[in-house]
């Protein structure tokens, strides 16, 4: 009796050790974070400052250890509560004047990953996607019946009037392409894992039901580790059928291009031939940061363990400095 609860004991120190990891084992580090593109000129003063915030918070987190999958769910948790941008409390309603939101997490290690697509209800769609990856059982959970699932994790359900913009869809749903954007965050930790997370509220007007590609594995999220980690925006059905981020990661880990080149390609000689606006933020395994796009502008960031935050909107830095392939 008495050693079964010494070998409890024991199972249960342990488990609590794992879960507290502090990542020190490199000085190298990095984080970028984006808050979507944009293809018209912004009406409104952007959030930058919200993004510098963000990215100051967990440029200190990794620094002190902090493992990447929680940075980045921890930024895209906090750009969903702010009602800044498209995602969370700010996403954008449907034709139906609906809030339809997707989002998705994606670890390195292991390579896992959660996400969660048409949800109606949810505060923190990105929590739900890393509870749905933590359960360890799925990895895509949608509609009415994936959002039950979710809340019974532990996600937390909003009445409708918790969004900015419910019952207001403020363009005529003619076509999907005018007010958008998403959020997204991607983190190399001191252990050397990568991850990635992306938040979005999709398109104003959108038809209700439709789902863009930030929920999906190798389109507007992606992580591997010893590869890279990617967050997209821009005009989704582009990015799933293209499978944008994945076939950054390709060129990269087959094609052995650096992070830039390989987001310039998919960027520059992939969508924009196709009209297709878009934007990535990518971080390497080496701890090489980019932060691209092929639109009028893009809100984003980075901060590494030798840069401070940087925040940009329109023309700006959009890379770390170089460390090497
Ligand atoms: N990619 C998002 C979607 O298609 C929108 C955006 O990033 O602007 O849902």
């Amino acid at each position: 009796m008495r050693l079964g609860l010494a070998v409890l004991c024991i199972m249960a120190l342990a488990a609590s050790a794992s879960a507290a990891q502090v990542c020190q084992t490199q000085a190298v580090f990095a984080v970028a974070a984006h808050g979507g593109e944009f293809n018209h000129p912004l009406k409104e003063a952007p959030p930058l400052g919200v993004i510098k915030a963000a990215l100051e918070k967990a440029r200190g987190e990794l620094k002190a250890g902090a493992r990447s999958i929680d940075v980045v769910e921890e930024i895209v948790r906090t750009f969903e509560d702010s009602g800044a941008f498209n995602a969370g409390r700010g996403a954008v309603a449907d034709q139906a004047g609906l809030v339809e939101t997707d989002a998705a997490i994606m670890d390195g290690d292991g390579q896992r990953a959660g996400a969660v697509a048409s949800m109606t209800r949810l505060k923190n769609p990105i929590v739900a996607a890393r509870l749905v990856m933590d359960a360890d059982r799925h990895v895509l959970m949608a509609g009415d019946r994936g959002q039950d699932y979710v809340v019974k994790l532990g996600a937390v359900a909003v009445p409708a009037s918790y969004f900015i913009y419910s019952g207001k869809v403020t363009r005529k749903p003619v076509a999907m392409h005018d007010k958008h954007g998403t959020v997204g965050a991607v983190a190399l930790d001191r252990c050397g894992h990568l991850a990635a997370a992306t938040s979005t509220g999709g398109y104003d007007a959108k038809v209700p039901g439709r789902v863009g590609d930030s929920p999906l594995v190798g389109d507007g999220v992606y992580a591997a580790d010893g590869v890279v980690a990617l967050s997209g925006t821009g005009w989704g059905e582009y990015y799933i059928r293209y499978n944008v981020s994945k076939d950054v990661a390709d060129r990269m880990r087959y094609g052995h291009q650096t992070l830039a080149a390989a987001m310039k390609a998919d960027l520059f000689d992939v969508l924009k031939p196709l009209k297709a606006d878009g934007g990535l933020i990518g971080v390497d395994a080496k701890g090489n940061v980019a932060v691209l796009y092929n639109a009028v502008g893009m809100l984003r960031g980075y901060a590494t363990d030798r840069e401070a935050p940087v925040v940009a909107d329109y023309a700006g830095p959009s890379e770390s400095a170089p460390r090497g392939k």
